[in-house]
């Protein structure tokens, strides 16, 4: 077992002999997600779509301080994404539950309502809640008293941006779910919450890692910057965390108070 000194106290690490799926973990929220799970004791799969070699990366970046991990492939965006994700993950715990599910893995398309194809609604509404709802249906029965599961979702789902027509009515339909499964998996010990991160420096959004345009975004941000990868994964890693055990069904803005 992991042990961290402190002081004259030796604390084992939060999530020590814990299991966790992270969705979209081979680059940004998700990898640090992923990262910050496995530093507190967590075995981590790490789920990529089409970037093995990142996703590889991050393995091994995992394994490289100590921690163990492992990386499945499956695409989102195809109805049978969902279970083959499961079905690859259940494979790689050999017998043991999950206690952690982190849905992280999402797509945004900036367009208006008069600009979005039926195709692209349909896409965005499958991969950001369509594979989360059947990834939660078939992980159920495999999953720990006492687990966890983390929905990311969007600041888009409570201030108005035209530019997600598509992506904030999919993050909204993530928040339904994460607060009609919560009374239904209390009994199991089982919380299921949301985070919203509000803008956030990743592939995602380029905005938000261009100075000018961060600049500007951070004068709409209380605490005055955008966020990092990392910001996010410290609020997913504590409702992750045995500390969080008395939240359920909640929806947790990180966004550095951002159109408060
Ligand atoms: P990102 O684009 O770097 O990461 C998205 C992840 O989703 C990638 O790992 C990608 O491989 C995965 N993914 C996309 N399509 C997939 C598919 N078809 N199959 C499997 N995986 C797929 O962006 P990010 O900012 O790290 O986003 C992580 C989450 O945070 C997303 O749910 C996003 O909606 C949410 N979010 C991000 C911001 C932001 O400003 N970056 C703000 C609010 C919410």
């Amino acid at each position: 077992m992991l042990q961290r000194k402190s002081g004259a106290l030796t604390i084992p690490h939060p999530l020590d002999g814990k299991t966790a799926l992270v969705t979209g973990a081979s680059r940004g929220i998700g990898r640090a997600i992923a990262r910050r799970l496995a530093h507190h004791g967590a075995f981590v799969i790490v789920h990529f779509n089409t970037a093995e070699a990142d996703a590889a990366s991050v393995v091994q970046a995992i394994t490289a301080t100590g921690g163990q991990a492992a990386a499945a492939r499956a695409d989102l965006a195809t109805p049978a994404g969902a279970t083959l994700l499961a079905d690859a993950a259940l494979a790689l715990l050999n017998g043991r539950n999950l206690d952690i599910l982190v849905n992280n893995a999402g797509i945004s398309r900036r367009a208006e309502i008069q600009d979005v194809t039926p195709e692209q609604f349909a896409q965005t509404l499958q991969v950001n809640l369509q594979s989360p709802f059947f990834l939660i249906q078939r992980l159920l029965p495999h999953l720990n008293q006492g687990g966890r599961i983390v929905n990311v979702s969007s600041i888009g789902t409570r201030t108005a941006y035209p530019a997600m027509a598509s992506y904030a009515p999919s993050k909204a339909g993530l928040e339904a779910l994460t607060l009609l499964l919560a009374p239904q998996l209390g009994p199991r010990g089982i919380t299921v919450n949301a985070v919203r991160p509000g803008a956030t420096a990743t592939d995602m959004n380029a905005g938000a890692r261009d100075p000018a345009t961060a600049a500007a975004t951070a004068t709409t941000i209380a605490l005055g910057r955008v966020g990092q990868a990392e910001d996010i994964a410290k609020v997913v890693a504590f409702l992750a965390s045995p500390d969080s055990g008395w939240i359920t069904g909640q929806c947790l803005d990180a966004s550095g108070g951002q159109r408060l």
